[in-house]
C-alpha cells in the first residue's frame, strides 16, 4: 500500500461484482489511502455491492440509474450531505442491448442507438458536470473504454461508435473543466471478463486472440487498470488530461497477427 491518495475522497460508479473493473479501481484506491462512496443501479445490486464496499471501509452507497437526470442529481446531493467536496469520480458503465452486440452494425436500431449513446455517453457528461461543481483545483474523472472506438472489433457494433463518442467527449470535457484545475481521462482496457463483458458475442474468442497477439502474449487484469486508474486519478497524473491511455498489454500498437500466435 501506499499514501497516494491519502486525505482524498471520491465516487465510484458501476461496481455490480467482484470481477467488475471498477472493484479493480477501487481496491487501488482504497490501497492508496482514498475514502470511496459507491453508486449502483438498482436495489437488486445493493447486496452484491454492500458488503464489497464495506470490504473497503466505505458507508456510502447510494442508487442510481444514470437513466435518469433525476437519479444522478440526487445521487451527487446525498454525496453533499456527507462531503463538501469530491476529488474524483470513476465511471465504470456502459449499456447496450445484448442482441445487438452480434451480428451486423449496419442493423443497429434507433432505440437502441439512442439508449446506447445516452448510458454509455451522455451519462458521463452529466456526471461531470454535477462533480466539477463540488470539485477543487486538483480533482480527476475517469471513464472505461475501449479499441472498439478506435478499430472494428467483431460484434462491438454500436459500443464502439458509442465509445468512439465517449472519448471525444472525454477532450471536450478536459477542456471546458481545465481551466478549473479539473482533469478528464479515460483508460481503454483489454478485454476483461465482466458481466458486461458475457453480453458480447464471441467474447472468448476475443480474449484469446488477444493473448495471443498482443506484446505482452497476454490479457490484462482488473487490478492492473486499478493501477493505472490511480496513476491519472492521483498526483502522478498532475500534467495529464484528455487523454485515452491504453492498458492492454500493448494489444493497439500491432497491426498483424504475430508470428507465433497458433490458428485459432
Ligand atoms: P460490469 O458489468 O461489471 O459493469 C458495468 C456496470 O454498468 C454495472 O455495474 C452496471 O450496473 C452499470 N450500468 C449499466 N447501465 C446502468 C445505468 N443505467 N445506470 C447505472 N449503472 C449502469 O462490466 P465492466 O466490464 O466492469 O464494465 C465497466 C466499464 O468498462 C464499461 O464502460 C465497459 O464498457 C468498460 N470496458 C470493459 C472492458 C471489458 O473487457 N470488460 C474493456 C474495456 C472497457
Amino acid at each position: 500500500s501506499n499514501n497516494l491518495m491519502a486525505g482524498k475522497r471520491g465516487l465510484i460508479m458501476g461496481l455490480a461484482n467482484d470481477k467488475s473493473i471498477a472493484w479493480g479501481i477501487a481496491k487501488a484506491l482504497a490501497d492508496a489511502g482514498a475514502e470511496l462512496a459507491f453508486s449502483f443501479q438498482g436495489e437488486a445490486l445493493k447486496k452484491r455491492v454492500g458488503p464489497l464496499a464495506e470490504q473497503l471501509g466505505s458507508d456510502i452507497l447510494v442508487e442510481c440509474d444514470v437513466a435518469s437526470g433525476d437519479s444522478i442529481q440526487t445521487l451527487f446531493e446525498t454525496l453533499r450531505t456527507h462531503w463538501d467536496s469530491i476529488d474524483f469520480v470513476v465511471h465504470a458503465i456502459g449499456f447496450s442491448d445484448k442482441s445487438e452486440l452480434r451480428g451486423r452494425y449496419v442493423d443497429t436500431s434507433r432505440d437502441n442507438f439512442k439508449t446506447t449513446m445516452d448510458i454509455s455517453v451522455y451519462s458521463f457528461t452529466a456526471v461531470c458536470k454535477e462533480a466539477a461543481a463540488m470539485m477543487n483545483e486538483g480533482g480527476s474523472l475517469l471513464t472505461l473504454t475501449y479499441y472498439g472506438a478506435e478499430q472494428v472489433m467483431p460484434h462491438y457494433n454500436v459500443m464502439g461508435v458509442a465509445k468512439a463518442a465517449l472519448e471525444a467527449s472525454v477532450m471536450y470535457i478536459a477542456e471546458d473543466l481545465g481551466k478549473d484545475g479539473i482533469r478528464c481521462n479515460a483508460i481503454s482496457a483489454g478485454p476483461i471478463k465482466t458481466l458486461a463483458a458475457s453480453g458480447i458475442g464471441d467474447f472468448r474468442y476475443i480474449m484469446k486472440w488477444n493473448e495471443l497477439n498482443s506484446p505482452l502474449r497476454r490479457n490484462v487484469t482488473q487490478e492492473e487498470v486499478g493501477k493505472a486508474a490511480l496513476y491519472l486519478l492521483s498526483d502522478l497524473g498532475s500534467g495529464t488530461t484528455g487523454e485515452t491511455l491504453h492498458v492492454d498489454a500493448g494489444y493497439h500498437v500491432v497491426g498483424m497477427k504475430a508470428v507465433d500466435a497458433p490458428d485459432i
